[in-house]
């Protein structure tokens, strides 16, 4: 079978490798969609290094084409999503459902090989079914929104809070969905680039703000009566719009830091902190029930991801996609890379 290599930062190859093939209790899936996300990128040019040759990818779909002894749940020809974190099942941490802090838990494409290749092989109890309507796409993209249902979880989202959303990038997007579905009011989205404010408008944003001509923490308190908003969403990833998140919260209310920055965020003003009782949420990953959870919602058609493609590529194209991907990450949503 093909699959893309990345041999060191930057440098991709389209190589033949050896069939695999399902252990007991393992699938075998024949890869459709993979889409890239920062993280790919990050992997992609050196800012997380890894044991190269490593093939990237973790969002993906795809079609039980095998399986092995002890699959109940599955049958050939089957679409699937998979989550791409491999756990061990008996830590503590698993025990007690929250695997995504699994002790010794692994990200396919970074601890071990990816899916930007022709056929995966993955534990059965990674992969969840999609019904036939849902696309190869959308399916590649619930990895993802389940990062999104697991934050918004661990908020505690109530109907008629208000919710702001720093970043309209894919998952900035889902969070604006997921937030309005909750029934939070006002819904808050805030970015920089026109296009993806429309969009977020179009998924139901109540009020849209241009960070690049407007103060973004000013314009929320001006939307919540001065208040703040009830939670503050930062997707975006770096720590001067994790302050403007904390500085956007109402007193009592909650910060998820999404969008996670490798640098640090200097001097944090613990009393101010403490005065307004401010929660700061740091979600890792997701949970299967967090999974499961947003299978349903892109299956309903309650959360729509098709939008969240900037661009396709065929699997032999994987460098140009990644070049499309890093080149400007304001225009680009997902990059999508089909088998
Ligand atoms: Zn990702
Ligand atoms: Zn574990």
């Amino acid at each position: 079978m093909r699959q893309v290599i990345l041999e060191s930062p930057r440098e991709l190859q389209v190589v033949d490798a050896i069939d695999v093939t399902p252990a007991v209790g393992e699938l075998l899936v024949e890869v459709k969609t993979t889409a890239i996300c920062g993280t790919d990128v990050h992997i992609y040019d050196g800012g997380t290094l890894v044991d190269y040759p490593r093939v990237l990818g973790h969002e993906v779909s795809g079609v039980v084409q095998d399986f092995s002894d002890g699959v109940t749940q599955f049958n050939l020809g089957d679409s699937v999503a998979v989550n791409p974190n491999l756990i061990c099942g008996n830590c503590e941490r698993c025990i007690l459902g929250k695997e995504n802090l699994c002790e010794s838990g692994r990200l396919l494409g970074r601890e071990i090989d990816g899916t930007l290749r022709e056929f995966l092989v993955v534990p059965q109890i990674n992969a969840f079914r999609l019904p036939p309507a849902v696309t190869f796409i959308s399916g590649a993209l619930i990895q993802p929104l389940s990062t999104v249902v697991h934050a918004q979880r661990l908020a505690d989202i109530r109907s008629h809070e208000s919710v702001a959303v720093l970043g309209q990038g894919a998952t900035g997007l889902m969070h604006t969905q997921l937030a309005k579905l909750s029934g939070a009011s006002p819904v808050i989205a805030v970015g920089r680039t026109p296009a993806k404010l429309e969009l977020a408008e179009s998924m139901g944003a109540d009020h849209v703000v241009n960070a690049a001509d407007v103060d973004p923490v000013y314009e929320t308190l001006r939307l919540t009566d001065g208040q703040g908003a009830d939670v503050v969403i930062e997707a975006i990833g770096k720590p001067e719009t994790l302050r403007q998140a904390i500085d956007a919260v109402k007193p009592g209310g909650r910060v998820i830091a999404f969008g996670i920055s490798p640098d640090p965020l200097l001097a944090l003003d613990l009393y101010r902190m403490y005065m307004a009782e401010r929660t700061l949420i740091f979600p890792r990953a997701m949970t299967r029930a967090d999974f499961h959870r947003a299978v349903s919602l892109v299956a309903s058609g309650k959360i729509d991801l098709g939008p969240m493609v900037s661009a396709d590529y065929a699997l032999e194209d994987a460098a140009a996609a990644f070049r499309f991907a890093e080149e400007d990450p304001s225009k680009v949503l997902r990059v999508a890379l089909h088998l």
